[in-house]
């Protein structure tokens, strides 16, 4: 039985950007099974994680919608027409094309992830500040899944240093920008996405800005000023905030989602300057950052699937030394000067006054 499939423009290059496709079938699962057989990934733009047919999408035989006749068990006759249409809500629908199906198929797989779970993925934008230690890792990973918009927050250069555990980074970029060594090894992973380049200590004046462009923010800051700021400005915007930091055999990462507790609630005052010793006077095992970024990158997954329990209002922490972790309980602060029920903070201060400390220029310490 072979009838027309009208293709929405939306899902003609997926189908070698044809208006119709002839297909073959008894009724409509029939039909949509073989035009998936005929251009592999065409379905996958159609059902949802549970394999049914997704909610935004309708499927008319002759101009009357499935639902009113018998769903896809609707039988279909020789010369009908079959049409394939998805609401429109404005914005083009994101359409996965046969490569990218390809490239995400251990997530499509995946009931909790699916071709819905991966459209969000690839809707979704996440600051990351730092492509050092922490931001390497956490990048790379949310590029490969495929974020779509992923912007880097760093004003260094690349230091032969950095290679010992900055995986973004290789020999050859020694010296040049880490947000352009960074864009580089995204991009080449994934050139499906969009990487946005921010050159700039991220300060009072533009966090805003930066910020406000973006769904969630995953902290690899390797200073005290620069995570009050972020902290701050995340609580204001209501942006989730991915936190995690290294030291030595040391690290924590937690998830502060607006109105569950802050940076600040956990540590109400930074250290005395010279009191925490930072990365460069430390040092920290390079394998320990991705550790802590491989936790960070899947706390933003997990938020954009709406899947599992986020690591909100627990601190874990990660001894390698004797290899373990623990999670220990936080809350927010009642008292808190940013998130408390009295706040006193109500806009970004300034944060080099508050830790004592400069925002460093140039080889920083701390999560780097
Ligand atoms: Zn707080």
């Amino acid at each position: 039985m072979s009838v027309t499939v009208y293709i929405p423009t939306p899902f003609r290059h997926l189908v070698g950007n044809r208006a119709n496709i002839q297909a073959n079938g008894t009724t409509v699962r029939e039909v949509l099974r073989n035009v998936d057989a005929q251009f592999p990934g065409f379905n996958a733009q159609l059902i949802d994680r549970s394999g049914e047919l997704a909610a935004h999408i309708n499927v008319y035989v002759n101009q009357v919608e499935i639902h009113d006749l018998q769903g896809e068990s609707t039988a279909v006759s020789e010369g009908d027409e079959v049409a394939v249409i998805p609401a429109l809500a404005g914005g083009a629908p994101t359409v996965m094309t046969p490569e990218m199906v390809d490239r995400y198929s251990r997530h499509l797989i995946m009931p909790q992830v699916g071709s819905a779970g991966q459209r969000k993925i690839i809707e979704s934008s996440a600051l990351i500040i730092g492509a050092g230690g922490l931001g390497s890792p956490v990048a790379l990973y949310l590029a490969l899944a495929g974020v779509g918009k992923i912007g880097i927050v760093d004003f260094d250069v690349v230091d032969r240093s950095n290679l010992q555990r900055q995986i973004l980074h290789v020999t050859e970029s020694v010296g040049i920008p880490k947000v352009e060594s960074a864009k580089q090894r995204l991009l080449s992973h994934n050139p499906n996405i969009e990487v946005v380049t921010h050159e700039e200590p991220i300060t009072s004046e533009n966090a805003f800005r930066i910020v406000g462009d973006y769904d969630y923010v995953v902290n690899g800051a390797d200073n005290f000023a620069t995570r009050y700021l972020v902290n701050d400005a995340c609580y204001l915007l209501k942006k989730p905030l991915i936190d995690g930091s290294i030291l030595m055999f040391d690290g924590q990462a937690t998830t502060y989602l607006p109105g569950k507790g802050c940076y600040r609630c956990l540590y109400p005052a930074p250290p005395p300057p010279g009191m925490v010793p930072s990365c460069a006077e430390a040092g920290v095992l390079g394998a320990m950052c991705a550790t802590i970024g491989s936790i960070q990158a899947t706390e933003v997954l997990k938020l954009i699937l709406e899947v599992g329990e986020p690591l909100v209002n627990r601190l874990l922490l990660y001894d390698a030394l004797s290899l373990e972790f623990r999670v220990v309980k936080v809350r927010r602060d009642p008292n808190c000067p940013l998130c408390g029920d009295n706040p006193t903070i109500h806009e970004l201060i300034d944060y080099e006054a508050f830790c004592g400390a400069p925002i460093p220029h140039r080889e920083a310490p701390f999560g780097g």
